[in-house]
């Protein structure tokens, strides 16, 4: 006889990261494949060293370092095994069967399989016709149920963000039970006058009494670290504790923590990294344009090609050029900036695909 599983385990859709298929050029993932600082590289090797011991659970170091320069207090900080772990968590800490986890979409894809793997409900709402997340609709998709709002911003697949203002009230507007969890996993590619700081509009809020407003920030993107498998959240000590309470043990492991110290003591080095990122972003950007391409301008590390039903072939154009893109069933497809010449690559293959594009 089999063991019994949970009965609606079979109706869970998997997450699917961007599959890696063997190409010669993967731009599916989102990843920053810079080299690391020698200091960082150092530092996990000594970190290595003492892999026989278990990692600092709290993670007091980096806690204490990451409190100090967001100018909170160290309870007002959690790290976990990657961002996607504390999103997770919240979601365990705050849904319980049938209530609802709400979020912009198309977004980043592990929302919905979270809530379900939790037991909650999932709830989309589509984007702004500008691609950026619709904070009215948001808002008013709010009901009784609704007990998460998953915002990412900059948003993951479309590059585009809210102003710092319309966040601000947006903020301000959302029912004070209802945990909206500011995603800033691309934060750092962001440009203009009102990039948002997600830690400083929850510190205002923190101040009114307000503690239901939270960021999530990660050590994949701009720092390069993805392997390593560290992110964090930054919220009023309620929801820091409550995170606590369905944490495994043990998430953040030694050489992670290690890594994300040393790589934020190699601040410039990180800061030039996006930089260099940004501008070939924007230089893609244009050349896709050029192509007959329309391309939202993307504050993140990749661009969105809104190209609909054609996403798939346009997908599998890529892939028999040896160029691994992300399609999002029929929205779009992702493209993450790589290389000079994987750009550039991608770019030619664009150029080729058979189809006018829109
Ligand atoms: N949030 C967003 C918006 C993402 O795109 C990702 C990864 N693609 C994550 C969170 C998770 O990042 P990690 O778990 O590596 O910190």
């Amino acid at each position: 006889m089999p063991i019994r599983l949970r009965p609606d385990l079979a109706a869970l859709p998997p997450y699917a990261p961007g599959t890696m298929p063997p190409v010669a050029i993967n731009l599916a993932g989102n990843e920053v494949r810079a080299e690391l600082p020698d200091s960082v590289l150092k530092a996990i090797g000594d970190a290595a060293t003492r892999s026989g011991r278990y990692p600092d659970p709290t993670a007091s170091a980096l806690v204490a370092r990451l409190a100090e320069r967001l100018d909170v207090a160290t309870r007002n900080v959690v790290v976990g095994c990657g961002s996607v772990t504390l999103c997770h968590q919240a979601v365990q800490a705050t849904c319980a069967a049938g209530e609802e986890v709400l979020f912009p979409w198309v977004s980043f894809e592990a929302y919905p399989v979270i809530a379900r793997i939790v037991g909650a409900t999932p709830r989309p709402v589509p984007l702004a016709e500008d691609w950026s997340p619709d904070l009215p609709a948001l808002l008013a998709a709010i009901g009784p149920a609704t007990r998460v709002v998953f915002l990412c911003a900059p948003n993951n697949p479309t590059g585009a963000r809210p102003g710092a203002d319309a966040l601000r009230d947006f903020l301000a507007a959302v029912p004070p039970s209802v945990l909206v969890i500011i995603d800033e996993a691309y934060r750092e590619f962001a440009v203009g006058p009102d990039v948002p700081d997600g830690v400083a509009l929850a510190r205002e809020l923190w101040r009114q009494g307000r503690d239901n407003v939270a960021v999530l920030r990660t050590f994949s993107k701009a720092h390069g670290l993805a392997g390593l498998r560290l992110g964090y959240l930054v919220g009023a000590e309620t929801v820091t504790a409550a995170l606590g309470r369905v944490q495994v043990p043990f998430g953040a492991s030694t050489v992670a923590q290690a890594a994300a110290l040393a790589s934020l003591d190699a601040e410039d080095e990180v800061v030039d990294r996006c930089r260099t990122i940004v501008r070939e972003r924007d230089r893609v950007r244009r050349l896709l344009v050029d192509a007959g391409y329309q391309v939202p301008p993307s504050h993140g590390n990749f661009l969105w090609l809104p190209i609909g039903a054609r996403s798939a072939r346009f997908a599998a154009h890529c892939r028999d050029h040896g160029i691994a893109v992300r399609a999002f069933g029929a929205d779009g497809v992702r493209m993450t900036i790589g290389t000079t010449a994987e750009n550039d690559a991608f770019v030619a293959a664009a150029r080729t695909y058979g189809e006018q594009p829109v």
